[in-house]
């Protein structure tokens, strides 16, 4: 099941998840054969149901903290919960889907010689004190706090798949992604923009952590494909790592009276105390990717915003 003529396999690991899905989809439209991992920790089977069917596109249930023998050409490594609370609901298994994952998955590519992305995060520069955010920022990570499995759990893969490249000649590709939105967030999700959308539409309170004061930078779900799809095709001496997302940068307070105004909903802001360890601050530096993926992101938050709206308006009608 190795590549024929110009049609690559490729495995996406956390395929069945809200980025993963996207990816599976624009690969196949790419002309590729893709392989989704899943093991439906936060993904579910629905986000990827469209191309079931598809002669392209296989599903597999399998938890990547267990080895895996499978051929293919390239791999994308997306599996890990992305929400905070998903994340912190079993930490020990985040760190181990990021830690044991990565070494099962870099395994694999080294037997296979195949290509690895790892989908990796601005989480790396933790609360950071260097803004905005360049790669070759070391980051200001408690390693002990509640993000930490997911924080720390990250920069440990990150160091693998670095070493994976030093001893072992792999090609490893590493993007930091920035938060990123759109269809197919999980309606309890517990992100920021689903958690505003859903609150919104059904007319509860805005629930906004702290004084709504910190900033995020926030990427539209199809900008940040195609930036990991042109970074997986960079030529082997680019590794990366190299942040992908968008950086205009909105307070919290400023997202929820841009979701309120969008969807013309009587929702009230209702303030809730500020997890621990929640960065103040965030923004992408994206000269390495304008310079290296030729790419940058074409959606403003505000046309990613409505689209969003579109989804979910969709969504909890059909509830
Ligand atoms: P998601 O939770 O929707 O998707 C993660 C997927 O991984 C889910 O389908 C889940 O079931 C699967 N998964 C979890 N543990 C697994 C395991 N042990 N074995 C196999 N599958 C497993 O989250 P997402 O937003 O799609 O994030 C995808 C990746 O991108 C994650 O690695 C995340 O850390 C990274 N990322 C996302 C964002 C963002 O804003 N969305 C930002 C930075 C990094
Ligand atoms: N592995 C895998 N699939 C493969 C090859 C390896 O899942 O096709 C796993 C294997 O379980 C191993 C890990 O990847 O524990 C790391 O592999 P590596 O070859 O680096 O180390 P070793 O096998 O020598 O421990
Ligand atoms: N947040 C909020 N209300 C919510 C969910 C999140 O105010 O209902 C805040 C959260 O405290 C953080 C920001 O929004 O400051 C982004 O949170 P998210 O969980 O989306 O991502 P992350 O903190 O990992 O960047």
């Amino acid at each position: 099941m190795r590549s024929y003529g110009t049609i690559k396999r490729v495995m996406v690991t956390g395929g069945a998840g809200f980025l993963g899905s996207h990816l599976c989809e624009r690969l196949i439209e790419a002309g590729h054969d893709v392989l989704c991992i899943d093991n439906f920790y936060t993904g579910t089977k629905d986000n990827v149901a469209h191309l079931l069917g598809h002669p392209h596109f296989e599903l597999m249930r399998h938890d990547v903290t267990f080895p895996l023998y499978v051929e293919v050409d390239e791999i994308y490594n997306l599996a890990c919960p992305a929400s905070p609370v998903h994340y912190q609901y079993d930490p020990v298994q985040t760190t181990k889907t990021s830690v044991h994952g990565a070494i099962n998955m870099l395994g694999l590519a080294k037997r296979l010689k195949a290509k690895i992305l790892q989908a990796s995060t601005s989480e790396v520069y933790g609360d950071p004190q260097v803004h905005p955010q360049r790669e070759d920022y070391w980051g200001h990570v408690n390693p002990i706090g509640l993000r930490s499995c997911y924080d720390e759990g990250k920069r440990c893969a990150e160091t693998l798949f670095f070493d994976y490249h030093r001893q072992h000649k792999l090609r490893i590709k590493v993007a930091r992604i920035f938060n990123t939105y759109g269809p197919r967030m999980h309606p309890s999700d517990g992100r920021v923009v689903s958690n505003f959308i859903v609150q919104a539409l059904r007319g509860e309170p805005i629930t906004i952590y702290g004084d709504g004061s910190q900033t995020r930078s926030f990427c539209y779900v199809d900008d940040l494909i195609a930036g990991l799809m042109r970074l997986m095709d960079t030529g082997d001496d680019f590794t990366g790592p190299v942040n992908i997302g968008n950086p205009g940068e909105f307070t919290i307070l400023e997202l929820a009276r841009k979701v309120v105004a969008f969807t013309g909903s009587k929702s009230e802001i209702l303030h809730k105390p500020l997890p621990s360890d929640d960065p103040l601050q965030r923004q992408p530096d994206l000269t390495l990717a304008r310079a290296h993926l030729n790419w940058e992101p074409s959606t403003a938050l505000d046309a990613g915003l409505q689209k969003t709206i579109a989804y979910f308006s969709q969504l909890l009608a059909k509830a």
